[in-house]
C-alpha cells in the first residue's frame, strides 16, 4: 500500500471584500508550497457570513487568483472530491458533525446568552483587568432548564466545552513550538443562534474533510488554532499542520490596509501592474529567496520553503513593488506588452511601427500611461515642450537647429550619418549635441534612446519639430 500522503494546501478566503495584497500573499505561499512538493493547491470559499459575503466578491477572487497565475487543482470551477467548495452550500455536512458532537458526552452545550449579556460580561472582565472569556453561564444548565428555554422559543448558540486543566500543544511550521492552556481559551461558539456555522468550526472541519495537510495563514489566526484542534480531536478528524505567517505592515507600522497603502488586486491590475511583478515581489515579502532574479511561478515554487518564512513582521515597500514592476516589464513578450499598453496606445501607434515602438519605449515605461505618453509624443501633435527642454533648446540656439534641419535632409534622415555630420558642422558633441535634439524632437530631456527616436518620428515630423525649436530661440 502506498502510504505517501500528497501535500495539500489551501486558500480559504471569505468573500467579504476585494482581495488585497495580504490575502494575495497568503494564497501565493500556499500555492507555491503545493507546487514545490508536487502537491495540490485547493481553493475554498468561506461564505458562511451571509450578511457580509457577496457573490461578486467571490467571483472577483477567482478572477484575481487566475490573473496572478495561482491555479488551483481542487475547488470552484475545477471540482474535486467534495460536492462543493463554497461553505454556504455545505450545511448538511456541518449538520452531520454537529450532531456527532451533540451525541458525545459533555463536549458541547446550548448557550442562551444574548449578545448584549455577553458584551456586558466582557466589559466587566476587561475592567477587572482579566482577559475576556466566556463566563460559563450556560455551561451547567440542567436538561430541564434547557427544555424550558427552548420551549420559550429561545434560539441557542452551540458552545464547545473546552476541557479544563489541559493544554493544547503543537509545532507551528513558522513559529515553532506552541502551548496554550485550555483554561484561558473559554468555551467558544461553534454554531450561531441562526444555525449557521461559526468560523472555527467549518474552517477546521473542511480542512480535515478536504484532506488539507498544511495550512499557511496569517498570524492573526494563531489564537484560533488550539480551538480548532480541540474540535477536530473531539470529532476524531485529522489535524493539518499549521504555519502562521507574519502580517504585512504598512509604512506607519500598522497592519497593511486600505488606509496605509494596500490596494486591491483588482486596482493593481487596472492600473497596469503586471501579475508577474506582483508575484515576484510578494514571494520576497516575509519569505527569503536565494537570489534577486526575476522568476516564473514554477521557479518561485522551487525557491519556496517554509523554513524561509520569517517570523518578524514584513514591511510593505512600494518602491520594491515598483522595482519588480519594472523588471516584469523588461521580461514581458512583445505581444503581452502590446496588449498591456491598451487600446489608447493601439489606436495611435501604426501597426508598421509597433515592433520598433515597443523596443524603443520598453526601458522607459512602468505603467501603460507611460506608453500612452510616449505614443502621443511620437505619433501625434498632442505633446508639449517641457520647461527644462525649452531651456536646453534656447541654449543650443537657432543656428544649431538650422544646421540640424539641413543635415537631416542631406543624410536622408539616417540617424547615425545625421548626427555625425551635425557634429562636424557644429563642433558640438556628447550632451551638447544630443540633448537639444532630444528636447526639440520629444519636448523632454529624457526618454527612449535617440537612435529610436528619429525612425519613430519619421523625417517630416522631425524636420517640423527642429524648425519650430529653432523659432523658439
Ligand atoms: N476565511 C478565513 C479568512 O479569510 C480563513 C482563515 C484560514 O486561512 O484559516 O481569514
Amino acid at each position: 500500500m502506498n502510504t505517501h500522503i500528497r501535500l495539500k494546501t489551501r486558500f480559504a478566503p471569505s468573500p467579504t471584500g476585494l482581495m488585497h495584497l495580504g490575502n494575495a500573499r497568503t494564497a501565493l505561499f500556499n500555492a507555491l508550497y503545493a507546487y514545490s512538493q508536487g502537491g495540490i493547491f485547493l481553493l475554498r470559499i468561506e461564505d458562511t457570513d451571509i450578511e457580509r459575503s457577496q457573490e461578486d466578491f467571490a467571483r472577483q477572487l477567482l478572477e484575481d487568483l487566475r490573473w496572478l497565475g495561482l491555479d488551483w487543482q481542487e475547488g470552484p470551477l475545477v471540482g474535486g472530491e467534495e460536492t462543493s467548495y463554497y461553505q454556504s452550500q455545505r450545511g448538511e455536512t456541518y449538520a452531520k458533525y454537529y450532531a456527532q458532537l451533540e451525541q458525545l458526552e459533555q463536549v458541547v452545550y446550548p448557550c442562551f446568552c444574548s449578545p448584549q449579556e455577553l458584551a456586558l460580561s466582557r466589559r466587566v472582565q476587561q475592567s477587572a483587568g482579566q482577559a475576556p472569556r466566556y463566563a460559563d453561564t450556560c455551561a451547567r444548565l440542567s436538561p430541564a432548564d434547557i427544555a424550558a428555554k427552548l420551549a420559550k422559543g429561545l434560539q441557542p448558540t452551540l458552545r464547545f466545552r473546552v476541557p479544563r486543566g489541559q493544554t493544547v500543544e503543537f509545532t507551528d511550521l513558522v513559529r515553532g513550538p506552541q502551548k496554550f492552556a485550555c483554561d484561558d481559551l473559554g468555551d467558544f461558539i461553534i454554531r450561531r443562534a441562526d444555525g449557521t456555522p461559526a468560523f472555527f468550526f467549518c474552517n477546521a472541519v473542511d480542512d480535515a474533510l478536504m484532506g488539507i495537510t498544511h495550512v499557511l495563514r496569517g498570524e492573526d489566526h494563531l489564537a484560533n488554532t488550539p480551538r480548532q484542534q480541540l474540535i477536530l480531536q473531539a470529532l476524531g478528524l485529522p489535524i493539518p499542520q499549521y504555519g502562521h505567517i507574519s502580517l504585512i505592515l504598512g509604512n506607519d507600522g500598522t497592519p497593511l490596509s486600505k488606509r496605509n497603502g494596500s490596494q486591491s488586486v483588482q486596482e493593481l491590475r487596472s492600473q497596469g501592474w503586471l501579475a508577474e511583478g506582483v508575484v515576484n515581489y510578494l514571494a520576497r515579502l516575509g519569505h527569503t529567496c536565494s537570489h534577486d532574479h526575476f522568476l516564473s511561478l514554477s521557479a518561485l515554487a522551487q525557491e519556496f520553503s517554509v523554513e524561509r518564512l520569517g517570523r518578524a513582521p514584513a514591511h510593505f515597500d512600494e518602491q520594491q513593488l515598483h522595482h519588480w514592476q519594472q523588471v516584469a516589464v523588461s521580461h514581458t513578450t512583445e505581444e503581452q506588452l502590446w496588449q498591456w499598453m491598451g487600446e489608447a496606445v493601439q489606436a495611435i501607434v501604426p501597426t508598421s511601427a509597433r515592433a520598433e515602438f515597443i523596443v524603443a519605449v520598453r526601458p522607459n515605461v512602468v505603467y501603460p500611461q507611460d506608453a500612452l505618453h510616449l505614443a502621443q509624443i511620437f505619433f501625434t501633435e498632442d505633446w508639449q515642450i517641457q520647461a527644462d527642454a525649452h531651456t536646453v533648446i534656447v541654449e543650443a540656439g537657432m543656428a544649431f537647429f538650422e544646421e540640424a534641419v539641413k543635415t537631416l535632409g542631406e543624410t536622408q534622415a539616417d540617424y547615425k550619418k545625421w548626427v555625425a555630420l551635425l557634429k562636424d558642422r557644429t563642433g558640438k558633441k556628447g550632451k551638447t549635441l544630443f540633448m537639444p535634439l532630444r528636447a526639440a524632437l520629444t519636448g523632454e530631456t529624457h526618454g527612449p534612446e535617440m537612435v529610436h527616436v528619429l525612425p519613430l518620428l519619421g523625417m517630416e515630423r522631425a524636420r517640423g519639430r527642429l524648425q519650430r525649436a529653432g523659432e523658439r530661440c
